[in-house]
């Protein structure tokens, strides 16, 4: 760890050189299983070669001229985006907390052309939407806000998967505009709600006159075993927030709308300089189109089912295991306790996971994996997490 870093992460002892497909090399030449993908970005595996030739050959053409000049391959990924999602238009920005910055103000000024001039948003319990100001704001969890203080305001809470709670702000906020969810939640600890939750926002936006706008930063790109989460219901929303999964590692982020969302926007009232360069949006192309040609969608569901069998199998009888659960390639496994260390654990065992809400093991692996990789996946983590509990319960 550098003298001359801000001390904003607490990074784990290795670096990494290398990658290839699921696995990454350390400078010692060691190599890692990565069923973390980087966070959830790396879908199709690290350094993968049409990834890798769409960025070289941009980058000998141009990497960027600002959004002053009209970029092809913007209107190109718009339009490609929008069809995937059944959108109407997009915004293109650098990152997820940028994406979710462009809804909420999105949302705002949708409120304030209807004359609401102190606008809010529904936002859930236990949900993560970033790092800025609004963001952590309109995020559900005080460790991110704490010291951030005055947060922004606006947003109105209600507990994750209860209808009844919206139903109760709908009666008693004369205010709301919006509402703002995940359709899974991936940093409160892979949470999924009840099948019928998005139609029912999906009704109550549309009985309120609210904007449904999903935050698919972790769930989009095939994640889930379709193109975004909110596919698996009938439900169309009015804005989709992506990132992560959009550049397989190139930052770029989109606020897609719909409708009347769609047009909210008019020049001047929101940019960012980088958003949606040449180099970007050559990336992101890349990667829709190897997602469809490789049909990932569909074997992330596949892989993601095997991988929840062979995780119950391997775990039954362990009581320490509350709850193996998620939707293709967004898997969570709760235990019974606070299970931080695993990843350390898993670490020594050569495989990349992550902990969230100190209790969940979550997985994210990229989508390209083989089923025995997968497998791999499987028989490390069930035997850490064997280890694990029998060593706490002795
Ligand atoms: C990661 C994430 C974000 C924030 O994205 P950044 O690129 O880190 O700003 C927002 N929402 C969800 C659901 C995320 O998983």
């Amino acid at each position: 760890m550098s003298d001359h870093l801000m001390s904003t992460y607490a990074p784990l002892p290795v670096t990494f050189e290398r990658g290839e497909g699921a696995w990454l090399w350390d400078k010692q030449g060691n190599i890692y299983l990565d069923a973390l993908s980087g966070i959830g970005v790396c879908g199709l595996g690290h350094a993968h070669p049409n990834v890798t030739e769409a960025i070289n050959a941009q980058a000998k053409k141009l990497l960027h001229t600002s959004n002053l000049y009209t970029i092809e391959l913007q209107n190109q990924l718009a339009e490609k985006l929008c069809q995937l999602a059944a959108m109407d238009k997009a915004f293109f920005c650098n990152s997820g907390a940028e994406a979710i910055e462009a809804a909420i103000k999105l949302a705002r000024l949708h409120g304030h052309q209807n004359n609401i001039s102190q606008p809010s948003i529904i936002v859930a319990e236990n949900s993560f939407h970033g790092r800025t100001m609004a963001t952590l704001s309109a995020t559900g969890n005080r460790k991110v806000q704490a010291g951030f203080e005055p947060l922004v305001q606006g947003f109105i809470r209600a507990p994750y998967n209860d209808i009844e709670a919206i139903r109760t702000i709908a009666q008693r906020s004369p205010n709301v505009v919006a509402i703002l969810i995940e359709p899974i939640q991936g940093e409160g600890g892979i949470n999924i709600p009840g099948s019928n939750y998005l139609t029912e926002i999906r009704a109550l936006c549309d009985e309120n006159g609210w904007l449904m706008m999903l935050d698919e930063i972790q769930s989009g790109m095939c994640r889930t075993g379709k193109w975004f989460a909110y596919q698996h219901s009938t439900c169309l929303p009015d804005v989709v927030c992506l990132a992560k999964g959009l550049g397989n590692g190139i930052p770029i982020g989109a606020c897609l709308a719909r409708g009347k969302a769609a047009d909210v926007f008019k020049p001047g009232t929101h940019g960012t300089t980088f958003g949606g360069n040449p180099l970007v949006c050559s990336a992101a192309l890349a990667v829709i189109q190897t997602l469809e040609e490789q049909q990932l969608a569909a074997q992330a569901n596949e892989l993601g089912n095997n991988i929840r069998d062979g995780l119950r199998n391997a775990l039954a009888g362990c009581d320490a295991v509350k709850e193996i659960r998620g939707v293709g390639m967004m898997i969570g496994i709760e235990l019974n306790r606070p299970c931080i260390e695993l990843v350390k654990i898993a670490l020594k065992h050569s495989l990349l996971i992550s902990v969230q809400a100190e209790h969940v093991v979550r997985l994210l692996p990229p989508l390209i994996i083989s089923s025995e990789e997968a497998y791999q996946i499987v028989n490390i983590t069930s035997t850490i997490i064997k280890d694990f509990a029998s060593a706490e319960t002795e």
